[in-house]
């Protein structure tokens, strides 16, 4: 999402490239601003009006529980987008100022891998926020086209939606359930910051799960959170896919990073499964993954994608969120799937 925030950070940080991480030439566009330029307006079957056809689709009933449920959240989720940018706006004095303000403290730049930080980590994420952690380098193609970020590592949450809701899918109590969890992780991502900040002069920052810089799916695989699986939903061990992503970005390498290969076996869990496929409402998955030309950018060299995110985005922004596909994956029904196959599989 495009905020005006976003765009000020930007234009700010820019000015000091030998600083920042910036995006690759093949970058994509970010999915919510493709879906708002004149060229893909232009498509046919592209939403003329979003706002009108989603509260259209839920009745007069429906339409009148999302706009209350839109009024509570929304506040909500704009000002943590915000605490995102405002938060750096020290960090960005110090660097017009030229008088660059310290980063994470030398202290533990010098004791890494801090175990015993990572493990406080660990603990203050999931006792506060029920969230789990990863840590990896945020490689360049990640980041979104036009877009950059100031640091170069970053701190990877996922956090789970509610099993009834998201069962619900795609009912209005399914899209609820996952704005829900995007505002309640972008308090969370923003709260940890504060906390790695104040107990341990680490310095970082948050980006709201809503407001994207970097490609959040694949980071958190890179990650070691999970695998992406065919729904284009990275497959947690713990949540499955019924989760949100966030990252907190961090300067320095200052935790030993939690790449892993350790959930391949569910690519061929995924070959034989499809019940995302065939449940898909708008039949957006595809039959086999295939190599393709994503649309979201001109300059993007075809990638291996499982599913077609145009077609998604007509049913995600319908009904709020949709998750059919996520509703209906063993991962996300049954949490003991994904043991009981990796033994299978592995
Ligand atoms: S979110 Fe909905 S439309 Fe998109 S792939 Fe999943 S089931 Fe299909
Ligand atoms: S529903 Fe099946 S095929 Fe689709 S992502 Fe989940 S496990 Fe993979």
């Amino acid at each position: 999402m495009n905020s005006k925030e976003e765009k000020k950070f930007l234009t700010r940080l820019k000015k000091f490239p030998e600083k920042i991480c910036k995006a690759s030439d093949t970058a994509v566009m970010e999915g919510f601003e493709y879906f708002t330029t004149s060229e893909y307006k232009k498509k046919s079957g592209a939403i003329k009006n979003r706002a009108k056809k989603m509260f259209a689709n839920q009745g007069l009933k429906g339409g009148i529980r999302l706009a209350t449920h839109m009024a509570k959240r929304m506040p909500s989720m704009l000002n943590n987008i915000k605490k995102n940018y405002k938060d750096m706006d020290d960090y960005l004095c110090s660097l017009e100022n030229g008088k660059e303000i310290p980063h994470t403290s030398e202290k533990v730049v010098k004791t890494f891998p801090n175990k015993g930080i990572w493990n406080d980590l660990l603990q203050y994420s999931w006792n506060k926020h029920k969230v789990i952690v990863g840590f990896t380098k945020v490689p360049e193609e990640y980041i979104f086209e036009g877009k950059a970020i100031p640091f170069q590592y970053a701190l990877v949450f996922a956090q789970k939606m509610k099993k009834e809701p998201i069962e619900k899918a795609p009912e209005l109590d399914a899209g609820m359930e996952v704005m829900n969890t995007y505002n309640s992780l972008g308090i969370a991502t923003n709260d940890i910051i504060k906390w790695l900040k104040t107990k341990y002069e680490i310095m970082g920052m948050a980006n709201h799960p809503l407001g994207g810089l970097v490609d959040f799916v694949p980071l958190a695989e890179k990650a070691g959170l999970g695998l992406i699986g065919r729904h284009g939903m990275v497959i947690t061990k713990e949540f499955g896919p019924r989760c949100r992503i966030s990252p907190i970005f961090i300067d320095k390498k200052i935790f030993e990073p939690t790449d892993t290969i350790e959930h391949e076996w569910i690519r061929e869990f995924c070959n034989k499964c499809g019940n995302c496929a065939r449940s898909c409402p708008v039949e957006a998955i595809y039959k086999k993954p295939k190599f393709v030309q994503i649309s979201h950018s001109e300059n993007t060299k075809d990638r291996y994608e499982s599913y077609d995110r145009e077609k998604c985005f007509v049913s995600f922004s319908a009904t709020m969120g949709c998750a059919v596909c996520i509703s209906v994956c063993p991962f996300s029904r049954n949490p003991k799937t994904y043991d009981k196959m990796k033994t299978k599989y592995s």
